[in-house]
């Protein structure tokens, strides 16, 4: 309270009102200079019922494996993009600068930390067990100890970073198999079975891969998303909002590691990625149904006339909405766009043979970027009521 007193005296001063006006004037001259290109686009998916929406990058690499990146940059990179948290997975196999950098296994999570904190992101420790195909790469991510990795024997690394409590993904599947079609091998099959394997990298960079998809849906393992970025994150992406690297959405129960290592484990993620949200339906439709908002949910109908429902999307990605087949006695366009950040409309017209006066509950529809499976649109209810006038 006094301190408000004694603020507002201070301002209310002129002579000091005046001094404080010339010391700041050279500021303001100066001002373009301090002009800075440092914002952060945020990813404004809602949470879930009970869940917090974290937005995740698993995948990236610094100068302490083969990437070009300090790990700092990454924190802010990570930031910029609406992120929550990342895992900085250098290879252990590969060190492209160690003759340059001292090698210390984990490190870049360490010179991260700071930055990390300030910018509120979660950096997970990870590592990438970099081998040939079979059992081709690996992240294990939430390690304690890298440095225990470095092992001959792959089967030995894993698993040590099993026994950290590790989550272990397969990253890129399809990478440099024929076709890029990935292939499940006999060594996956062993991880799966002996339960060290948790999630599969479903997207990589651009690349989307249905039958990494396929499997995670088969095989209740985890959909994974990762950037897999060498190269400073502006030379592979435009930047938000339009072309951004893939980002992982995990539903998790408070904003900390264990919470998302909780809910990668119990499979809660989807990924965004070109346009598209990958994930289980469970996840996907309450994600849809939190990002939009019907504005005139109700709407009534004169025999053969039109209405048009607003319907505002509050989310990052646009939705592409068919509506066919129709209910009985409403025509409704067949395709819609609910574009990111606006209020679109749909037009329902009556075509009933009715007398009477009904009403109807639901707007079915598919929305086609929202893969339920490969090739599967999620299948949905919009929540409208319909009244026919008699
Ligand atoms: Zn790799
Ligand atoms: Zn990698």
């Amino acid at each position: 309270m006094k301190t408000v007193t004694v603020t507002n005296r201070f301002f209310a001063d002129p002579p000091v009102l005046l001094a404080w006006a010339i010391l700041m004037a050279p500021l303001a001259v100066t001002s373009p200079a301090l002009a800075q290109n440092r914002h952060r686009t945020e990813l404004p998916f809602p949470d879930l019922p009970g869940l917090v929406t974290l937005r995740c990058d698993f995948h990236l690499h610094t100068v302490f494996s083969d990437g070009d990146v300090w790990p700092t940059v990454r924190v802010e990179e990570a930031w910029r993009d609406g992120l929550d948290a990342v895992a900085l997975t250098d290879h252990i196999e590969y060190l492209r600068y160690k003759e340059d950098i001292p090698v210390n296994y984990g490190r870049a999570v360490d010179v991260a930390r700071a930055d990390a904190e300030s910018l509120q992101i979660t950096v997970i420790r990870g590592a990438e067990i970099t081998r040939g195909e079979p059992p081709g790469h690996l992240n294990a991510l939430f390690l304690t100890n890298v440095a225990a990795l470095k092992e001959k024997d792959y089967r030995v690394a894993v698993r040590k970073a099993f026994e950290q409590d590790a989550f272990l993904v397969w990253n890129h599947p399809g990478w440099k198999q024929p076709d890029h079609k990935s292939v499940w091998y006999a060594e996956q099959g062993e991880f799966y079975t002996n339960g060290w394997l948790r999630g599969i990298e479903i997207v990589n960079g651009p690349h989307y891969d249905p039958i990494a998809h396929q499997w995670c849906l088969d095989k209740r393992l985890t959909m994974i998303g990762g950037s897999d970025a060498h190269d400073p994150m502006g030379f592979e992406y435009r930047g938000p909002p339009d072309d951004i690297r893939p980002v992982t959405l995990v539903f998790a129960k408070a904003r900390n590691a264990e919470a998302l290592r909780e809910a990668l484990v119990a499979r809660r993620t989807a990924v965004f990625s070109q346009g598209r949200l990958i994930g289980e339906p469970e996840y996907l439709e309450p994600l849809l149904l939190g990002a939009i908002e019907i504005i005139n949910p109700e709407i009534r109908l004169r025999r053969k006339g039109t209405a048009l429902i607003q319907v505002r999307n509050k989310s990052p990605l646009s939705f592409e909405l068919r509506l066919k087949p129709n209910p009985p006695g409403l025509d409704v366009e067949e395709k819609v766009l609910l574009a990111a950040g606006k209020v679109s409309l749909i037009r329902v017209r009556d075509v009933s043979d009715r007398v009477t006066a009904e009403q109807r509950v639901g707007l079915p529809c598919t929305v086609l970027n929202l893969l339920a499976a490969p090739n599967q649109g999620l299948k949905t209810v919009l929540p409208v009521k319909v009244e026919f006038e008699p």
